[in-house]
């Protein structure tokens, strides 16, 4: 059970629905841009190697933005499997309901904030949220 009202519920699911869109078009860029980023890399032969240091550089940012959307992406989808078993909304570790006002912000969140609180000081490094 869940302390969600209706409309609440609907909000969230709708958050999570938008969010997915937009993940997914983001690693679909992110994904061409590192496609013609490593092109110009290969195509610049007469590059010095300064320019092929900064190509390289470049394609790892893309790479670690994609995988920063492609983790994102995976938790909305987790928030939706919970959305579809009944547990969404409820701690991992408690087994609280999550405030609202928490959801809305962060609407795959997993753990109540007392827990995440717990969880970020206690693992290093600590995750934004
Ligand atoms: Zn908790």
């Amino acid at each position: 059970m869940d302390a969600l009202t209706k409309e609440e519920r609907e909000n969230l699911v709708r958050m999570l629905h938008e969010r997915k869109g937009r993940m997914r078009e983001e690693i679909r860029a992110g994904l061409a841009r590192m496609r013609s980023e490593g092109h110009e890399a290969h195509l610049s032969g007469t590059a010095d190697a300064g320019d092929e240091a900064l190509a390289s550089l470049m394609l790892d940012v893309a790479n670690a933005e994609v995988a920063r959307d492609a983790a994102e992406l995976q938790d909305i989808l987790a928030a939706e499997i919970r959305l579809a078993a009944g547990s969404y909304g409820v701690c991992i570790d408690c087994g609280t309901e999550i405030p609202y006002a928490r959801l809305a912000a962060y609407p795959t969140a997993k753990r109540c904030l007392a827990c995440q609180q717990v969880r970020e000081a206690t693992r290093a490094p600590a995750r934004r949220r």
